[in-house]
């Protein structure tokens, strides 16, 4: 069914005005014979003039009709919300067209409002509600979508009201869209229930306008409901825009002294943290003053020990030093004693042999060889070189190339004595003489039996 039809002379007819629109009667479209040749304005096929039961003017297609014609399958609540709207926008002095579409079809409206500035208020049930609107909008025409109850999803993105039909001897209101900001609560309210012709005339005097309420205000609150939904864009005064914008600035205000507390905060923590790093910083220095004072003591200790060590080393040398000088003091004065010592051999062995006439030396030398000779036919060798020191200041005798004996050795000198070998001396006062030094075994000591005084006579 549609308000709207196309007439053969008079145009765009609209059975809810009372001449058509075009100054015509509806009984000159009603039931005429001939039939009026009337057009449906959205697919051109034919439509007649109906009335319903409840006195409702309309048109319908006829039999036949194309099925892709947008209006032909609306439902009656449909209409009479089309029907309404349009009794509203004319209520308030605006002009009304039902179910009118643009010349080249880029946009189509259940209500078409107009005034003589051209602004235009647009209601209409429909999806793709977003691109429509914005098709509305590139076309200079205002737009309320409006919806005639349950789940409108596009509720709040789009410019749009919800409307509940007549119950209870209540007209249509609107119980979705318009909204009053309330200072104290810092909140949009939901406004209870204006009647859909207040609201209409306030949308055309601009009394009412859409507004895009500000991010951090999106959650509305309703009172029948008790409780918030999600809108962007509402219905309301620019008094309450100025209150909502108000708010804002007190918001802000409130945000940029939280942020200046925070600051503050942050300013004070960061001044804590500089002051802990500071009293770590103290304190390492100070651990560090510490380390180098007990480096110090360290040092010093140590500097110590070495002067220590460096005492006892020059002690310990000046201790060597001494017992060198003692030990040679010593070696010198067992040198002077050995050379004191030989002195006193020389001087004894010199006393020895001295008043010992080469007589006497021959008697004793042929007392020790002629015996040898005599018994054993063996020949005994006297050391050519004669008195030695290695043989004890006596004469060293040979037998076959071995040594045999001492003849007559120092008294002095009997340590100088070659081991085990016998010594002759030449009597027993010489024997007495060299065993009572005790430095031989009389064993070792041959003594003969010659004078001690040359024996003239032998001469
Ligand atoms: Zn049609």
């Amino acid at each position: 069914m549609a308000f709207a039809a196309i007439h053969p002379e008079a145009g765009r007819i609209d059975a809810t005005l009372p001449d058509l629109g075009r100054g015509l009667t509806w009984d000159q479209v009603h039931k005429t014979r001939p039939r009026v040749a009337l057009r449906c304005p959205e697919c051109g096929h034919g439509v007649h003039a109906k009335v319903s039961a409840r006195k409702l003017r309309y048109f319908a297609h006829d039999p036949g009709r194309p099925a892709d014609c947008t209006w032909l399958n609306e439902s009656l609540e449909h209409h009479l919300l089309k029907l309404e709207l349009a009794t509203a926008i004319r209520a308030a002095d605006w002009h009304a067209e039902l179910e009118v579409r643009a010349p080249d079809g880029t946009w189509r409206a259940d209500v078409l409002a107009s005034s003589h500035d051209g602004a235009q208020l647009s209601p209409i049930t429909d999806e793709d509600i977003q691109e429509r609107t914005e098709r509305y909008w590139a076309e200079g025409i205002g737009v309320c979508w409006v919806s005639p109850g349950g789940k409108a999803p596009w509720m709040g993105h789009v410019p749009s009201v919800r409307v509940r039909e007549p119950r209870d001897h209540q007209p249509w209101t609107v119980v979705d869209g318009p909204a009053a900001f309330h200072y104290e609560h810092g909140t949009w309210i939901a406004i209870d229930d204006p009647e859909l012709t207040d609201f209409v005339r306030w949308v055309l005097r601009e009394q009412t306008i859409v507004h895009r309420v500000r991010p951090r205000y999106r959650r509305i609150w309703y009172p029948t409901s008790e409780s918030y939904r999600r809108r962007n864009l509402i219905w309301t005064t620019s008094r309450h825009i100025d209150t909502e914008t108000r708010h804002e600035a007190l918001r802000q205000r409130q945000d940029e002294r939280k942020r200046q507390a925070e600051q503050q905060r942050q300013a004070e923590a960061e001044a804590r943290r500089q002051e802990e790093e500071r009293q770590r910083e103290a304190q390492r220095q100070e651990q560090e003053r510490q380390r180098k004072i007990r480096a110090a003591e360290d040092a010093a200790r140590w500097a110590e020990q070495r002067r220590t060590w460096e005492i006892e080393a020059e002690q310990a040398r000046q201790r060597h030093e001494a017992e060198e000088r003692q030990r040679q003091e010593q070696a010198r004065a067992a040198e002077k004693e050995r050379l004191r010592q030989e002195r006193e051999e020389e001087l004894t062995a010199s006393r020895w042999w001295t008043g010992l006439s080469p007589v006497q030396v021959d008697q004793l030398r042929d007392a020790v060889a002629e015996p040898l000779w005599k018994r054993e036919a063996t020949r005994a060798d006297f050391d050519p070189l004669g008195v030695t020191v290695d043989s004890a200041y006596g004469i060293a005798i040979y037998i076959r190339r071995r040594l045999h004996g001492i003849l007559r050795p120092s008294p002095a000198s009997l340590h100088r004595l070659p081991p085990v070998v016998p010594v002759y001396v030449r009597n027993a006062r010489e024997a007495h003489e060299l065993v009572s030094t005790g430095n031989i075994d009389p064993a070792r000591v041959v003594h003969f039996d010659l004078p001690d005084h040359e024996q003239m006579s032998l001469m």
